[in-house]
């Protein structure tokens, strides 16, 4: 095989609720992950370990072996016992520390591409496992659609979801780093003497991605990380209300921020909303989408 190219959307958390500090450093969650249209795509060549990025807002990541990417190429070559030569190029689209788990999403395609281009053929619950062993997030890239994770994330059920949601996504100018986001969460949590109770899935959320009711969806979205981010970046804090004034359903960072996600009824009331953020200047820019879509997916 000569070059094969993935496809893989990024992710935006309908629920995130953040358990209790655990010894290990990590925290509980109860993650709703939801994929949605908003794509990076990863091609691998044979060649010498080596990794590009294209694409218009792209500072920060390494193009380097030591890109997410680059990692999964050489965890899947060290599983199956191989060299890891691969040339990857990642396109992206999804921005980048922008709380979309887009880094996550570069690893799931880059081992989902290789384990074509290597002709390894794995059974998908392996790479699950790899995909687990390289971030929370990256297991849910290659599975998308809508999950429930449980553990730090990487304990994954599909839910079932009717219909198509659609959104606005406010992309911020800079990212915001989830370890600084998770520890400024903790130093609130500290700082108020918040006893940390231990997260539930909302029944509400669940029952509205059932019945594809978009307005009870907008109801019941929460992220226990929006204040964290909130207090690192106050001025998201405009965002969501212009978002809310202009009639969003429902509004949040997503997961670590800075990204704002915006429910709308529909696609021409995400287009109308997309419209009316444009015009009061609270976003880099802003994106439409829609979900749930597949995971990483070979073109
Ligand atoms: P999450 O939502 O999972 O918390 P994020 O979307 O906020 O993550 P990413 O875009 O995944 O953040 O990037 C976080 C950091 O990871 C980047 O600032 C960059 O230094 C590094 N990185 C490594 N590989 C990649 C990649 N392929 N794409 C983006 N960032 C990468």
């Amino acid at each position: 095989m000569n070059a094969v190219t993935v496809r893989v959307p990024a992710k935006v958390n309908l629920q995130l609720g953040v358990g209790p500090l655990r010894d290990d450093g990590y925290h509980d969650l109860v993650n709703v992950f939801h994929a949605v249209s908003l794509f990076d795509e990863v091609t691998v060549v044979p060649g010498e370990l080596s990794v590009a990025v294209e694409g218009a807002s792209i500072e920060g990541v390494p193009a380097t072996p030591d890109n997410l990417a680059g990692r999964a190429a050489r965890l899947l070559a060290e599983h199956l016992g191989v060299e890891p030569e691969v040339a990857i190029t990642i396109r992206k689209e999804i921005p980048v520390a922008g709380g979309m788990a887009g880094g996550s999403a570069d690893a799931a395609a880059a081992l989902l591409a290789c384990d074509a281009l290597w002709e390894a053929n794995l059974p998908f619950a392996t790479l699950m496992e790899l995909a687990g062993t390289l971030g929370s997030d990256v297991p849910f890239a290659l599975l998308g659609g809508t999950a429930l994770g449980l553990g730090r994330g990487e304990k994954l059920t599909p839910l079932p979801c009717s219909g198509e949601f659609h959104w606005v996504f406010a992309l911020a100018d800079g990212g915001l780093s989830t370890p600084a986001v998770y520890a400024e969460c903790d130093r609130i949590r500290a700082a108020h003497s918040e006893r940390v109770s231990w997260p539930h899935e909302s029944p509400a959320l669940l029952a509205a991605l059932a019945e594809g009711d978009a307005e009870a969806l907008g109801a019941a979205l929460a992220n226990d990380l929006q204040p964290a981010a909130l207090t690192l970046r106050p001025s998201l804090q405009r965002t969501l209300t212009a978002g809310r004034d202009f009639g969003a359903l429902g509004s949040l960072v997503s997961g670590s921020g800075p990204t704002c996600a915006f429910l709308a009824a529909d696609a021409t009331h995400a287009l109308d909303l997309a419209v009316a953020l444009g015009g009061v200047g609270v976003a880099r820019t802003l994106v439409r989408a829609s979900g749930p879509v597949p995971g990483a997916t070979l073109l």
